[in-house]
């Protein structure tokens, strides 16, 4: 287990492992609800977590995630069909339930 970044939001967290699991590294969100909901603000200092499985992963995750911090922020934001939930406007999997995400 090695802690790859720190997410500012549950959401950006999921940003991230999405693009993780993309890429074939197994990866895992810590601390997401320690963060509270998608809109509060968080009542603790605790921030979600992006943890992968492998060390050997380490050098491709840390270039996925350089990619990730160079893009530009996606612009709108799509719901998901199974539960509603605001997602950003190019993800394919919704951060809360897993499901499609239509767009
Ligand atoms: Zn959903």
């Amino acid at each position: 287990m090695h802690k790859l970044y720190v997410a500012a939001n549950v959401p950006e967290a999921y940003i991230v492992l999405n693009m993780l699991a993309r890429a074939g590294i197994e990866a895992r969100v810590l601390n997401e609800h320690a963060a509270g909901g998608m809109g509060e603000l968080p009542f603790t200092h605790t921030y979600p977590e992006v943890w992968i499985d492998e060390d050997a992963d380490r050098k491709l995750a840390a270039r996925i995630l350089a990619d990730y911090q160079q893009r530009p922020p996606a612009t709108g934001s799509v719901r998901c069909r199974q539960c509603n939930a605001e997602n950003p406007g190019d993800f394919e999997i919704c951060w809360q339930c897993g499901g499609a995400v239509s767009g």
